[in-house]
C-alpha cells in the first residue's frame, strides 16, 4: 500500500499529487507549494494530459481545475471517476469564487472536496491532508478486509462472523462445506447453527458464548457434535472472540470451527472407532431395528483378550499396546473377509469400547445359536495364530460374549451389559470360548459377582469360621488329629459350606488369603487344645489350594509355625493331585524343603484327579486320603474293595499312611480296617464342628 502521508509526517514515500490546471502559473505555484510541504507534485496542463498521466502512474490525489479549455474540469472528473472510486483517488476541485453551481455538480459527480482560488495555503494543506487521510483509512480497512476474506477462504477451519447488532451471521464457504450445507443455503443465524449442535452439547456451547460476552477474559473454546447434512454427527471445536465497543457493548463475534472428529472418534492405539462412535452407531441401529421390527436381526459381540495381566507383565506396556492394535487389525480383517460376514448387508462394525474390550456389531444375522457360535469361533480362530510383537511370538486366547435384543433388554446399555456378562461366563469356562447370553445364567453370574465382592471383605469382617473334623486312628480308635474346614458365616445367607465359595475364591485370587487365615486359625486352636490338656502329638490337617503354593506362601506358613510355637510334626498340609497340572518340579522342591523342617503332606481326594502313580512316587507326602467316592462303594462292590485294597498296598509300599475319607457307617469302617486303612474320617465318627463343640478333643480320645 502506498504511504500517503507527507514526509514531514514521518513517511517513507511522499504522497503523489497531480496538479491539473491550464494556467501554467497556477500549476507551478501549486506544485511548488506542495513540494515544499514534502509532497511529490506532478503537473498536467489539461484533462487529456491528466488522464494520460493517470494511465501511466499512480497518484494519491488530484487537484483539478474546474474551468479549462478542451476538456473542462467536470468532464475530466467524470472520466476519472470511471476509473477510480471516490475512495480510491481523491479529487479536490479548484474553483473560482462564484462557481457554486459547478461545485454542487462536481460533488455530485464524485469530487471529494473543493478549494477556491486564490487559495489560502493552510486551507489547501488541511483539505489535502484530510483527503489523503480518509483515503489512507479507507485503504487500510479495505486491505484488512481483503486479508480477512483471504483468511476466510484459505482457512481449513470453518469461520463465522456474527454481527451481534443485526443478528446476522456470515458463515464461510468452508464452514458450509464442513456441515455438508450448500453455500447458497440461507444459513445466516446463530439459531440455525445451534439447531445442528447435539442436544447434549448445546447448553455448554451457549453458556461459553454468553460468558464470553459478559466477560471477555473467559474465552470461548468448546467441543461439540454438529449434525452434518448426511445425518451423522461430527466432532467440532469452536474458538471465538467478540469485539466490544468502547462502552463495552459486544458488537460482533468471530469464530472458527475445526473438525476434530478424527481425534474424537478413533482410538489412537487401535485406530478403531471409539466408545462414543460405537454408542452412537448402536443407538441408531437399535432404534431403527426397533422401529422397523427387525430388532431380532442384531447381534452384539463383546470380545477381550484373556490373561491381560500376564500379557502386560510379559510384554510391558508398549508390547501390550502393540498386541492390542494387532488384535484390532486382525479383527477388522477377519470380519471383512470372513465368507459369512462378508455377505451381510451391513459390514460388521468393529470398535473399541474400553481397554481390552472390543465390540462387534452385526446386522442382519440369523438369531440361531449355532450360527452365532460359529461366527464367534471363526473370530477366535483368526486370533489364535501367533502375533509377532517385537521379537516375541505371542499367543493369546480370547473370550467372546454374544447378546441379542430381547424383551429383557430394551435399552442399548442393557444389551451391552448382557454381552459383557456373557463374555465373563465364557472366560470362566475356559480359553477361546464363545458364550451366548442366557437370562437364566445371567442371574447366576450376577450372584457370583455379588458373592465375589462380599468374599473380598469376609476375612476383614471376621466372617470366616474354622470347623474341625476328627481323624481317628484305626489302631486304637482314638483321636489322632483333625482336618480344618472353612465355613463362611454370611450375614444374609447364613453359614455357607466351602463348595459355595471356594471356587469363587479360586477364580478371584482370594484363596491364598483364606488358606492362610485357616492355617493361622488352626495353629491357634491347636495351642488352645494342647493347653487344655490335649496330646501335643495330635495333628492339625489344613487344606492348601495349589494356587497358593510358592515361596511366599511357604514363608508365611513358617512364620505362623514360629509365631504360635507349633511343633512342625503336628502340621499336615493337604494338597490335591491338581498340583500335577502346575510346575511340578519347583513344587516338589518346595515341598521337600518343608518336609525337611518336619511338616507333613497329605494327598487329598486321591482317585478323583490325575492319579498319576509315577509322580505320586516323587511327592514327599506321608499320607494318602482316599476319596469318599471309593469308600461309598466298599460295602457293596467287590471291585471297589479291590481298588481300595490296591491303593492301600501301593501307598504302604511307598511308605505312606492311609486316611479313608467319608466313612459313614460302622460296616465301612470295619471293611476299611480289614483292608489296612490307618485312619478314618467321616460322619460316622463326627461331622465337622465348630471348635467350641469339639468336646472330643480331650486326651481320653474318641471311641466310635
Ligand atoms: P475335602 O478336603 O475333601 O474335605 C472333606 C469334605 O468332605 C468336607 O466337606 C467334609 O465336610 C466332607 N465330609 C467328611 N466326612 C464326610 C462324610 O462322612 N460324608 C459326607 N457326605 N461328607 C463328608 P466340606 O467341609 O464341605 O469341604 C468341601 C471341600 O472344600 C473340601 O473337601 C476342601 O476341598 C475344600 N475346603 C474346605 N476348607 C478349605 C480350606 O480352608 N482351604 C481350601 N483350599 N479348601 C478347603
Ligand atoms: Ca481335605
Ligand atoms: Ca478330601
Amino acid at each position: 500500500m502506498n504511504n500517503t502521508l507527507p514526509s514531514d509526517m514521518s513517511s517513507n514515500t511522499a504522497a503523489r499529487i497531480l496538479v491539473v490546471d491550464d494556467s501554467e502559473k497556477n500549476r507551478n505555484l501549486l506544485a511548488m507549494f506542495l513540494t515544499r510541504l514534502g509532497y511529490s507534485a506532478s503537473k498536467a496542463e489539461g484533462g487529456a494530459a491528466a488522464l494520460a498521466m493517470l494511465d501511466q502512474q499512480t497518484f494519491d490525489l488530484v487537484l483539478l481545475d474546474m474551468i479549462m479549455p478542451e476538456i473542462d474540469g467536470l468532464s475530466a472528473l467524470k472520466l476519472i471517476r470511471e476509473r477510480y472510486l471516490i475512495n480510491e483517488l481523491p479529487v479536490i476541485m479548484v474553483t473560482g469564487m462564484s462557481e457554486v453551481e459547478g461545485i454542487t455538480r462536481a460533488l455530485e459527480l464524485g469530487a471529494n472536496d473543493y478549494i477556491s482560488k486564490p487559495f489560502q495555503k493552510d486551507i489547501l494543506l488541511s483539505r489535502v491532508r484530510m483527503q489523503l487521510d480518509i483515503c489512507r483509512l479507507y485503504k487500510d480497512v479495505k486491505t484488512s478486509e481483503e486479508r480477512y476474506s483471504l483468511a476466510f477462504s484459505a482457512s481449513s477451519d470453518g469461520l463465522w462472523d456474527w454481527d451481534i447488532v443485526t443478528g446476522k451471521v456470515f458463515f464461510s464457504d468452508h464452514w458450509h462445506e464442513m456441515m455438508g450445507i450448500s453455500p447458497n443455503c440461507a444459513f445466516d443465524s446463530t439459531e440455525q447453527w445451534f439447531d445442528r449442535v447435539h442436544p447434549d452439547d448445546i447448553t455448554a456451547l451457549r453458556l461459553a458464548i454468553e460468558e464470553h460476552l459478559k466477560d471477555p477474559h473467559r474465552l470461548v473454546k468448546r467441543e461439540y457434535r454438529a449434525l452434518h447434512e448426511d445425518g451423522s454427527y461430527r466432532w467440532m471445536q469452536c474458538r471465538a472472540r467478540a469485539l466490544f465497543s468502547d462502552s463495552g457493548t459486544p458488537l460482533r463475534m468471530t469464530g472458527a470451527q475445526t473438525d476434530i472428529s478424527a481425534s474424537k472418534t478413533f482410538d489412537p492405539i487401535t485406530g478403531l472407532p471409539n466408545a462414543a462412535v460405537f454408542m452412537d452407531r448402536l443407538q441408531r441401529v437399535y432404534a431403527h431395528a426397533r422401529r422397523t421390527g427387525s430388532a431380532a436381526n442384531l447381534a452384539l459381540f463383546s470380545l477381550s483378550m484373556n490373561h491381560k495381566e500376564k500379557v502386560t507383565s510379559a510384554l510391558g506396556p508398549a508390547g501390550y499396546e502393540k498386541l492390542t492394535s494387532a488384535i484390532a487389525r486382525r479383527l477388522s480383517e477377519t470380519t471383512a473377509v470372513d465368507d459369512y460376514l462378508a455377505q451381510l448387508k451391513e459390514p460388521a462394525f468393529v470398535s473399541q469400547l474400553a481397554d481390552n474390550r472390543f465390540m462387534i456389531l452385526l446386522e442382519g444375522v440369523p438369531q440361531e445359536s449355532a450360527e452365532l457360535l460359529k461366527i464367534g469361533e471363526q473370530i477366535q480362530k483368526s486370533l489364535a495364530s501367533p502375533f509377532a510383537i517385537f521379537d516375541e511370538t505371542v499367543y493369546c486366547t480370547t473370550s467372546i460374549g454374544i447378546a441379542l435384543p430381547s424383551g429383557a433388554n430394551d435399552a442399548v446399555d442393557e444389551l451391552i451389559q448382557d454381552a459383557i456378562s456373557a463374555e465373563s461366563i465364557a472366560r470362566k469356562t475356559g480359553e477361546d470360548i464363545t458364550h451366548i447370553y442366557n437370562p437364566l445364567l445371567h442371574g447366576k453370574a450376577l450372584d457370583h459377582l455379588r458373592l465375589e465382592n462380599e468374599l473380598r471383605h469376609a476375612i476383614g469382617n471376621g466372617e470366616l469360621r474354622a470347623f474341625y473334623q476328627p481323624i481317628v486312628s484305626s489302631a486304637d480308635g482314638r483321636l489322632a488329629g483333625s482336618e480344618s474346614l472353612v465355613r463362611w458365616q454370611h450375614p444374609e445367607r447364613g453359614l455357607l459350606s466351602p463348595d459355595h465359595f471356594i471356587p469363587i475364591a479360586e477364580s478371584a485370587g482370594l484363596i491364598n488369603a483364606i488358606d492362610l487365615w485357616m492355617f493361622r486359625e488352626s495353629c491357634q486352636q491347636y495351642r488352645e487344645w494342647v493347653s487344655n490338656g490335649a496330646s501335643p502329638k495330635m495333628f492339625i490337617s489344613v487344606n492348601i489350594s495349589v494356587q497358593g503354593l510358592g515361596i511366599a506362601w511357604a514363608d508365611q506358613v513358617l512364620n505362623a509355625v514360629k509365631e504360635f510355637g507349633i511343633p512342625p510334626s503336628s502340621i499336615h498340609l493337604e494338597i490335591t493331585e491338581s498340583i500335577f497340572a502346575g510346575d511340578i518340579e519347583s513344587i516338589i522342591t518346595l515341598l521337600e524343603q518343608l518336609v525337611d523342617l518336619g511338616i507333613s503332606f497329605a494327598i487329598d481326594d486321591f482317585g478323583t484327579g490325575y492319579s498319576c502313580f509315577s509322580y505320586l512316587r516323587r511327592l514327599p507326602a506321608s499320607y494318602l486320603k482316599i476319596d469318599k467316592a471309593f469308600i461309598d462303594d466298599v460295602v457293596d462292590s467287590e471291585k471297589a474293595r479291590l481298588l481300595v485294597n490296591n491303593i492301600i498296598h501301593m501307598a504302604h509300599d511307598l511308605g505312606m499312611k492311609i486316611i479313608a475319607e467319608g466313612v459313614e457307617s460302622r460296616e465301612q469302617a470295619e471293611i476299611l480296617e480289614a483292608l489296612g486303612s490307618d485312619y478314618f474320617q467321616g460322619y460316622y465318627f463326627s461331622r465337622p464342628v465348630a471348635a467350641a463343640d469339639c468336646v472330643m478333643m480331650v486326651p481320653a480320645g474318641l471311641q466310635a
